[in-house]
C-alpha cells in the first residue's frame, strides 16, 4: 500500500513502533507478539494488529512479528535513512537545551543550524552545532536545504523570523513560542507550549483534587 493511503492516526503511531523496536533490536530480540508490543507502547494490540496490516501480513501466527524486518519495513516507510537537516532559530535558555538534545539518536532529524542576533554567541558552536547571524539565514537554510526550522526566539519577534523561513521554503516549523504564527497552508507549524502544557496539567490536577474533597 501506498504511504499516502496509511490513516493518519496510523501514521502518527509509526514513529513510536519504530523507536521501540529498535530498542528491542539492540537488546538482542529478535521477535515479538502484538500483545507484547501493545504493553510496551500502550497501543492495544488490536490496534497494532490493524496498523501492521496496512502493510501487508507481517505477522506470522503463534510466532509474532519478527523484529527486523518489521523494522527495516518502517525504516523505509519513515525515510529513516535520510537524515533531515533542521535549523534552530533562538539560541536562548530553551534553545540551548534542545541543541543539546540528542534528537538523531531517537529520530531520522538533527539540528544542523542555528541563529541568532546576540554577538556574544553569534560565530561560535553550541553542543556540536554552528550558531550563525540571523543575517545569514536565508544563505544557510538554502545551501543547507534546511525544510524544518525549531523556534526559540521571544515572541515579540516570531512572526517576522516565520515570514521570512516561508520565503526561504521552510516547509515546518516546531513553534515554541506562545505566538499562533499567520503562514500560508503550504507550511505545517506545530506548537508546543510549555507553559500552557503545564498549566492545564495545574488546571486538571487542581480540579481533580478539588472534586475528591467534595
Ligand atoms: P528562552 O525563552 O529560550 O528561555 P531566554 O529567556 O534565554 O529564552 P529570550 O529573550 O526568550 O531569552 O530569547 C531567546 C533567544 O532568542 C536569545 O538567545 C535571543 O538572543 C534570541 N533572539 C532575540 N531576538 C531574536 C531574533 N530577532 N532573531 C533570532 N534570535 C533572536
Amino acid at each position: 500500500m501506498a504511504e499516502h493511503e496509511i490513516p493518519r492516526a496510523t501514521a502518527k503511531r509509526l514513529p513510536i513502533y519504530y523507536r521501540y523496536l529498535k530498542l528491542l533490536l539492540d537488546a538482542g530480540t529478535t521477535r515479538i507478539s502484538s500483545t507484547e508490543l501493545s504493553d510496551a507502547v500502550k497501543f492495544d494490540a488490536a490496534t497494532i494488529r490493524r496498523d501492521f496490516s496496512y502493510f501487508g501480513a507481517l505477522g506470522k501466527r503463534g510466532y509474532g512479528y519478527d523484529v527486523k524486518a518489521l523494522l527495516a519495513f518502517f525504516s523505509e516507510v519513515l525515510n529513516q535513512e535520510d537524515l533531515a537537516s533542521v535549523a534552530l532559530v533562538g539560541v536562548g535558555n530553551l534553545g540551548q537545551a534542545l541543541l543539546n538534545y540528542n534528537f538523531h539518536q531517537s529520530s531520522n532529524a538533527r539540528i544542523s543550524a542555528a541563529f541568532d542576533v546576540n554577538p556574544d554567541i553569534v560565530n561560535t558552536i553550541k553542543s556540536g552545532v554552528p550558531v550563525y547571524s540571523l543575517d545569514d539565514l536565508e544563505k544557510q537554510i538554502s545551501d543547507q536545504r534546511i525544510e524544518v526550522a525549531i523556534l526559540t526566539v521571544p515572541a515579540t519577534v516570531a512572526q517576522d523570523i516565520a515570514h521570512r523561513l516561508e520565503a526561504c521554503g521552510v516547509k515546518g516549523i516546531l513553534n515554541f513560542t506562545p505566538l499562533r504564527l499567520d503562514v500560508s497552508k503550504d507550511v505545517l507549524v506545530q506548537n508546543v507550549d510549555l507553559t500552557n502544557e503545564l498549566q492545564t496539567l495545574l488546571y486538571f490536577i487542581n480540579n481533580f483534587s478539588a472534586d475528591e474533597a467534595k
